[in-house]
């Protein structure tokens, strides 16, 4: 058999349903296949025959259930779950005391394997509060088989699971991998990975890790086989990106030689001191931009750190610095007026950007440009010299064409082909996760003069994820606060003082400061419109047992019912009739139109809405100075870094501000985990925070980073991250385009969506 034979041809019994579902599934070849791994493992060597049951054992036993129903006990009550297991030795009755609702979660006739204590009573044994695994149909045809001595031992410590969809089993999983590894079909696989690396990680060869991943011989081996996927992934991710960078730094850049007593000055008229964190980012910034290749650095720092000042700094000392490069082609000698972009992800965030670098240039002669989908602005204004005018495109493209306006602030629409600089010498991203590597590419100019690149970042993410893609910017954090800013107080609210916590909050709104309600999601449960996370995914968003590829390595675990969860709509309507019935309550959440959410925000800018109830994923940074106080609904929901970003909305004001985080959750687990959010330093701390508590899967993954499940588990090792890191900028140093390399070029082309290898 051959990697790239058709699974159509080589499993000719294949029928209709079955086809159907491999090509949803993606998969074609015998090479999908086998890279389509097992979700998790089941530990069948600890099963037991029914029929050799004694009371007192805790056991594990594996088969179908039947009459399954739920009662009240007949003395005390308490709600109870009943039923029937059966093997080919034999059956017991099950009974689970006050967990009724486990006999509603599964059906009669599913296969499960039940763990449990068995317990005799005057009508016989049964079996007591058994924790449950929804099981595929076995690999095994007969029961009998597995009880067979002798035999697990061959089967392996456990069977592979296989995600099932529909009119595809695991089973057949099962059976068509093992053909295809008796059909001999890897044996003329190569390895991509150089064996050098292989060797010094102790990581199993492709061939090996293939074998292990579907049939391990022991735990240990498909944890080995997993690792070295996992170790692939952030490997590739990281040379694609180091390849990124080498690429970039290819390119001239204007030097921007700047001197410490002009920064001196021009950071004196900033009503603040500028932190040291924010001191030390300008420092390496401007060091950076003195060099003859551009700069890729990305300033991460969490809401309110200032990382505006830094960038206007930055933007000052490129527009008013004559750059010293001699090397610039013939015709390019015109060093005066060089320009900054400054690229905001919406027109709120762009428009505010506009107005700050009024405030911080308007002792200067430098014109300031607006661009958005709805208009262009300039500052100063002819009529008016501290104040803007509203211009026409036309205008600004010539204004901006010509160098006459030297800092051009705006959306996406600054990156239109028609938006063309003179001299741009410094590009500014904020929020840029927001933005793609290809757009920040459109920024390099014909004659490969590439302006130095400053991205911004509030985004709390693991140190480790950050390497990972992040791997082509350097990194530099603002760690601290300014001082003098009041801290949030925040508060975890059990429902029991949700009433205490309303009268709390009008107080406040008496004083005349507003409020965010975020809540979970947009409409009413029966709706069932969950309104995608900006970072994590809520809790309980999906099921167990439907994860998707390598989030369910370990047995799944059972998840309740997702509780109620408030909505956006609904909660509105409830505060205005029972809470707040004296104040305006807006919302705000994706589904509206555009138009329909800058007015929401206009009026809730302008005080004409007092309380906005709103998603987790509308418009981040946005400054409402006077909205002070937050709540937060169905908390445990969020990832603490997203409960972090969430809060820090509130944190733009002089007047002390708060934050209510809501739990419904009775477990003191998820208390003691939100306390985090009144002791935590920043938001890089909660992050780590998340991914030690709740794991990797919990950090979005595909979705999010484009990195897969399988790769996120590498994402929870800082050596692993370290050592991917380290062998890719080694390779892209000594062979930037991966000639000595051709298999694995040929792998990170294929996993890189957008590379840029020739
Ligand atoms: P972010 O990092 O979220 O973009 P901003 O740059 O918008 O934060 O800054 C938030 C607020 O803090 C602004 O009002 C800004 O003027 C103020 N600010 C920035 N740096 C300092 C500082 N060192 N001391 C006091 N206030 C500061
Ligand atoms: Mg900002």
């Amino acid at each position: 058999m051959q990697l790239s034979d058709k699974l159509e041809t080589k499993f000719p019994k294949l029928d209709e349903n079955q086809k159907k579902a491999l090509r949803r599934l993606g998969l074609f070849s015998v090479a999908d296949l086998l890279f389509h791994f097992p979700v998790r493992y089941s530990d069948i060597s600890v099963v037991m025959k029914i029929s050799e049951l004694m009371p007192g054992d805790t056991a594990t036993v594996y088969g179908k259930v039947s009459k399954l129903k739920t009662k009240k006990a007949f003395r005390s009550k308490i709600p109870m779950g009943e039923g029937e297991i059966a093997d080919l030795s034999g059956k017991i009755k099950i009974i689970w005391f006050n967990q009724a609702y486990l006999a509603r979660m599964i059906k009669n006739g599913d296969t499960v394997k039940l763990t449990g204590k068995v317990t005799a009573s005057k009508s016989g044994i049964y079996l007591a509060n058994p924790e449950f695994e929804k099981m595929p149909d076995m690999p095994i045809d007969s029961h009998d088989t597995l009880f067979k001595k002798g035999e697990e031992k061959e089967l392996g410590f456990s069977y592979p699971i296989y995600a099932e969809t529909r009119g595809i089993t695991s089973k057949w999983f099962y059976h068509a991998i093992e053909k295809i590894l008796k059909e001999r079909a890897l044996d003329n696989l190569e390895d991509h990975i150089p064996e050098d690396i292989l060797k010094k990680y102790h990581l199993p060869t492709l061939k090996t890790a293939l074998v292990w991943i579907h049939k391990p011989k022991n735990i240990k081996d498909a944890e080995s086989a997993r690792k070295r996927f996992a170790f692939e992934e952030v490997f590739c991710i990281q040379l694609e990106r180091q390849h990124d960078k080498h690429e970039y730094k290819k390119n001239k850049s204007f030097q921007i030689k700047t001197n410490k007593g002009e920064t001196e000055e021009f950071l004196k008229r900033f009503p603040f001191k500028p932190t040291k964190s924010q001191e030390k980012s300008i420092k390496t910034i401007l060091e950076d931009m003195e060099k003859t290749f551009p700069m890729s650095r990305l300033l991460e720092g969490d809401v309110g750190s200032g990382k505006t000042a830094v960038a206007a700094t930055a933007s000052y000392m490129t527009v008013n610095t004559r750059p010293t490069r001699t090397d610039l082609p013939a015709g390019r000698q015109d060093f005066g007026n060089l320009q900054v972009a400054y690229m905001a992800p919406t027109e709120i965030l762009a428009t505010q950007h506009f107005e700050s670098f009024i405030q911080y240039f308007k002792h200067l002669p430098i014109n300031i440009g607006l661009i958005t989908g709805s208009g262009c602005r300039k500052f100063p204004s002819k009529i008016n010299p501290s104040g803007w005018t509203n211009i026409s495109r036309t205008q600004l493209l010539k204004w901006v064409a010509n160098g006459e306006i030297p800092i051009l602030i705006g959306t996406h629409a600054l990156i239109q082909k028609s938006v063309k600089f003179k001299n741009l010498a410094l590009c500014v991203i904020d929020e840029q996760h927001r933005f793609g590597t290809a757009q920040r590419r459109k920024l390099v100019r014909k004659d490969n003069i590439a302006p130095h690149l400053l991205s911004m970042t509030a985004t709390p993410i693991p140190r480790t994820l950050a390497l990972t893609i992040y791997g082509d910017l350097d990194l530099s954090l603002l760690e601290e606060m300014p001082e003098g800013r009041k801290q949030i107080i925040t508060e975890i609210i059990t429902p029991n003082k949700r009433g205490a916590t309303y009268e709390k909050i009008k107080e406040e709104l008496q004083k005349g400061r507003q409020l965010y309600v975020i809540c979970p999601r947009i409409f009413e449960a029966d709706e069932q419109q969950a309104e995608p996370n900006e970072i994590f995914y809520p809790r309980g968003s999906r099921s167990a047992g439907e994860g998707r590829s390598g989030k369910k390595f370990n047995s799944a675990k059972l998840v309740k019912n997702p509780l109620e969860v408030k909505s956006v709509t609904a909660e509105a309507k409830r505060l205005k009739k029972e809470i707040f019935p004296e104040y305006e309550i807006g919302i705000l959440h994706s589904k509206m139109s555009k138009q329909k959410k800058e007015e929401v925000m206009q009026e809730f800018t302008e005080g004409k809405i007092n309380i906005l109830c709103a998603t987790s994923v509308v418009e981040v940074g946005v400054n409402v100075p006077n909205a002070t106080i937050i709540i937060i609904e169905g908390a445990e929901r969020f990832g603490l870094a997203q409960l972090h970003q969430l809060r820090g909305r509130v944190i733009r004001s002089t007047h002390q501000a708060y934050c209510y985080v809501f739990a419904d959750a009775k477990s003191d687990k998820t208390v003691e985990r939100l306390k985090a959010l009144k002791t935590a330093k920043n938001g890089f701390e909660l992050a780590e925070l998340d991914l030690t508590l709740r794991g990797a899967g919990e950090l979005g993954g595909t979705k999010q980073w484009g990195i897969t499940d399988l790769g996120m588990e590498a994402i929870k090792n800082i050596k692993m991250v370290e050592v991917a890191r380290l062998e890719a900028t080694r390779l892209i140093n000594e062979d930037p385009e991966l000639t000595k390399y051709p298999l694995l070029k040929s792998k990170v082309k294929e996993k890189a969506g957008e590379f840029h290898f020739e």
